[in-house]
């Protein structure tokens, strides 16, 4: 979608530190971490929310689940836990309009989030 930053991200036009490229979803580093290890896995085509996610969409999320899986594998972070989070909308801090889901970990996370 013209005008999306993480659609450039996903079509190499944007430049980002990726660290997982797969069939239907790409991760990468957040440009803006808000703990030791934060990653974004994102859909390759443009999907702008979750409530926009279809029936044809699921071998994408699975794939998306694969990504947290593998990465969270990779970087070591099983053991001692890590948190998924996606937003939509803007009371819960959602700023870019692509679906993405947050990965981060590599410190205590305090629960309820803010
Ligand atoms: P949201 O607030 O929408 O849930 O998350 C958007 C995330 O995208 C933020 O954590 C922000 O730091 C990250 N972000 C925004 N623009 C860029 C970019 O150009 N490159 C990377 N790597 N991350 C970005
Ligand atoms: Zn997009």
């Amino acid at each position: 979608m013209d005008g999306c930053i993480f659609c450039k991200i996903a079509k190499g036009e944007i430049a980002s530190n990726i660290v997982y490229d797969g069939e239907l979803v790409i991760g990468f580093r957040d440009v803006n971490p808000q703990a030791p290890h934060h990653y974004l896995i994102i859909p390759k085509k443009h999907i702008a929310n979750i409530t926009d996610i279809g029936e044809d969409d699921l071998p994408m999320l699975a794939e998306m689940f694969r990504a947290v899986n593998s990465l969270t594998e990779e970087k070591g972070m099983q053991a001692r836990g890590f948190r998924t989070v996606m937003n939509q909308g803007r009371m819960a801090g959602q700023t870019v309009d692509h679906l993405h889901l947050h990965i981060l970990g590599g410190r205590v996370m305090g629960w309820p989030p803010g």
